[in-house]
């Protein structure tokens, strides 16, 4: 496993130039654009890492993943009064769909509308302790009790995050939640703000992988329905408006974030965490789609085979 990812690493290098860092986050612009990384978690909990694996970044919307996980988890489906599971066909961060579509009710929770609307919904449920939880929950599954939010990164995002804010007050003003606006855009800023290496989200996939419990110790985190749910919806919505395109040519549940990570999860199997600060044109790492494309090629991983 080691070489193909070491090979697969080298191979995808020259796609860091086929993207651009974020830069409406300040913050994000300071990464390094060519850095390029992996690492593969498979059922017995071994690990494998190649490339720049010791970068650090924020963990950005593939912290949605979690957030998801924990309300389900917590509230079942009646999540589902407050967002639905369609894809919108828009960028990341639009606001479009709240006015035309299911007026003040996101089309899915892997957008930012969606996102800050699951989080209003905890929020009203469990007040200001819940981007403890949140984190609480994202460590236990990361198995890492050293993550921690980048303060440099949760500052840059809150003083330029005026369209989630957009986001958060259209909804507030349409009555869609009752949660302290401010309230629940910090706790959305500080989760996106976490930083992490590939190795977390691999081992985060894993437990996605293994349907909802820790290799190591056997305990279970969330059910297999939980899991069985959040895995279709990062399939058909957890790479935004390129998601029918990443599922033809990698076909494996992903989310991906505009720190340049990618999320991924081959049930049963592997949970993949990659990184690649240069985005494409939707917001997804341009080179950590070439090494997922290249991998799933060569281990055959497309769930859909
Ligand atoms: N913090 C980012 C934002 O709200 C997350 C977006 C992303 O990773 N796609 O814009």
């Amino acid at each position: 496993m080691k070489a193909t990812l070491d090979r697969i690493v080298a191979t995808s290098r020259t796609y860091t130039q086929n993207g651009t860092l974020a830069n409406y986050i300040p913050e994000l612009a300071k990464a390094n654009p060519n850095a390029l990384a992996i690492c593969i978690c498979d059922h017995t909990g071994n690990c494998t890492q190649a490339g720049d694996f010791n970068t650090a970044f924020t963990i950005q919307s593939v912290s949605k993943i979690v957030t998801l996980l924990y309300a389900f988890e917590a509230y079942g489906e009646d999540v589902f009064s407050r967002i639905g599971v369609e894809q919108t066909a828009d960028a990341f961060n639009s606001i479009i769909k709240l006015e035309t579509r299911n007026h003040g009710k996101p089309l899915n929770p892997l957008i930012n509308a969606g996102a800050i609307a699951t989080i209003a919904y905890i929020a009203e449920h469990e007040g200001k302790g819940t981007f403890r939880k949140l984190s609480t929950f994202l460590r236990k599954m990361a198995q890492n009790e050293s993550i921690h939010v980048n303060q440099d990164v949760y500052a840059s995002e809150k003083r330029t995050g005026d369209i989630n804010r957009a986001l958060a007050y259209f909804q507030k003003g349409v009555s869609s939640f009752s949660a302290p606006v401010e309230i629940v855009l910090d706790t959305y800023f500080q989760m996106c703000s976490l930083e992490v290496h590939v190795k977390d989200l691999a081992r985060i996939a894993q437990v996605l992988a293994n349907n909802g419990v820790l290799i190591e110790s056997g305990e279970r985190l969330f059910s297999e329905k939980t899991a069985m749910m959040t895995k279709s919806i990062m399939t058909t919505c957890g790479m935004y408006d390129s998601s029918g395109h990443f599922a033809v040519t990698v076909g494996i549940p992903s989310k991906s974030g505009v720190g340049g990570g990618i999320l991924s999860v081959v049930p049963g199997q592997y949970g993949i965490g990659t990184l690649g600060p240069a985005l494409d044109e939707k917001g997804n790492s341009a080179a950590g789609i070439e090494l997922l494309s290249q991998l799933s090629n060569e281990l055959h991983l497309s769930i859909f085979r």
